[in-house]
């Protein structure tokens, strides 16, 4: 018997806004987006076909249509390119010593700040620690969030952050919603590495490196830089290491004091996140380079710092993505829209360019060309929100939840 390939219809949608034909850098209008209203995702094997009217696509031959679907918005999954899903223990503590106005010196030596965060880390089985990043990426899921970057980075020794990365792969196979990893043991000096700065860094080349790339961990190389991680100078040879490895590089670039952004541009990262101390300078720089700017606005929340200069970054003509950060120092919060949209009223941003910036542009960052638009070839990964407009979904600021999340042609929530 010869054996049909079904084709699944989604619909009808009251509004499905596909972010298809937008530019992937600079200032954009609510108008500029396209909106089919009584649109349908019609997709087979986990790809789209088409995105048009319902009643159009219902009428070809061989359609499934599913069932209980609800007339709601619905958007492409969305994209957090940036979080550190991967950790043990709580800095609850610090937060607390923060807001009673500890310094971030007082707080290292009262046992707090990132080496506390390795330290609880490393005394985690893999298993246990994969447990915890599925369980933070399905909350994540549960947000619409169906592609989800996890950074390495509380591991800091060749053994253990090869325990992080691999936890990330198999927290994988547990939660429905992809994970991007990233390596970075570049996050900060370990207290215990006896030895200097670039020694250290030249054991993650020739130890760890090689082994990402053979067990295929991580295609992404992360650092932080800044006065108290590394310094430019000290990452541009590891960076340049790895990128004839052949991993692509990310940056933690001018979060405290404009520093990481030069690096960034001088090596061709896909992007620089953070940003909240880039001067007119830096976003010059990086309006006219292939690099992603990057806002992550759960930082500035979590620390009580300002925001990065997004509706500058825009204006200049950046592509910028917005990510959550998700971490237990300064961004212990993990929500994607709640975070976007409190920005985008502090730097007045507007609905298209805060959904581009967790769609498509997010996409693009990550180097993925299959995902954050809903248009034929693109993955089915689409969320529906119970609402009448787009526009309730920043607005609400988080509150409002998508009621189903498909991931490649499958409801997973
Ligand atoms: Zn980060």
């Amino acid at each position: 018997m010869h054996m049909e390939i079904a084709y699944y219809l989604a619909g009808p949608f009251r509004e499905l806004v596909t972010m298809q034909a937008l530019p992937l850098k600079g200032a954009l209008k609510d108008s500029a987006l396209r909106i089919i209203r009584n649109g349908g995702i019609l997709w087979k094997e986990g790809w789209i076909e088409a995105v048009d009217d319902f009643e159009t696509l219902a009428s070809r031959p061989g359609v499934t249509v599913m069932e209980q679907m609800i007339k709601g918005v619905v958007l492409p999954g969305f994209i957090d390119m940036h979080t550190h899903l991967a950790f043990g223990g709580s800095r609850a503590a610090d937060f607390a010593l923060r807001n009673s106005g500890s310094t971030y010196l007082e707080i290292a030596e009262s046992g707090g700040g990132i080496w506390s965060t390795v330290k609880a880390t490393r005394a985690l089985t893999i298993e246990a620690l994969a447990a915890l990043t599925a369980q933070r990426a399905n909350a994540l899921l549960q947000q619409g969030v169906t592609t989800i970057e996890v950074k390495s980075g509380y591991g800091l020794s060749v053994a253990e952050e090869l325990k992080c990365l691999r936890a990330i792969a198999e927290a994988r196979r547990i939660t429905g919603a992809s994970l991007v990893a990233t390596c970075l043991a570049a996050h900060m000096l370990p207290a215990d590495f006896n030895g200097s700065v670039a020694a250290y860094l030249e054991l993650m080349v020739n130890e760890l490196l090689p082994v990402i790339k053979e067990e295929q961990l991580a295609r992404r190389v992360d650092a932080f830089i800044e006065r108290s991680a590394f310094s430019a100078a000290q990452i541009l040879p590891y960076f340049k290491s790895a990128k004839a490895m052949g991993f692509d590089i990310t940056v933690h670039a001018d979060q405290f004091t404009p520093s990481g952004t030069e690096v960034a541009i001088t090596v061709g990262a896909r992007s620089a996140d953070h940003l909240e101390h880039s001067t007119d300078k830096e976003i010059a720089l990086l309006a006219h380079a292939d690099v992603a700017a990057v806002a992550l606005p759960g930082a500035s929340m979590g620390l009580g710092c300002k925001f990065a200069p997004v509706r500058k970054l825009l204006d200049a003509g950046c592509s910028v993505a917005i990510a959550t950060d998700w971490n237990p120092g300064s961004a212990p919060m993990g929500n994607l829209m709640l975070q976007a949209s409190v920005l985008a009223s502090f730097e007045k941003l507007t609905n298209a360019e805060v959904l581009a910036a967790i769609t498509y542009r997010a996409a693009a960052a990550l180097g993925f060309k299959d995902r954050g638009v809903l248009a034929p070839g693109y993955r089915a990964d689409f969320i529906v929100y119970d609402a009448d407009s787009y526009q309730e979904i920043p607005y609400q600021q988080g509150r409002l939840q998508p009621a189903q999340v498909w991931k490649s042609g499958a409801r997973i929530v």
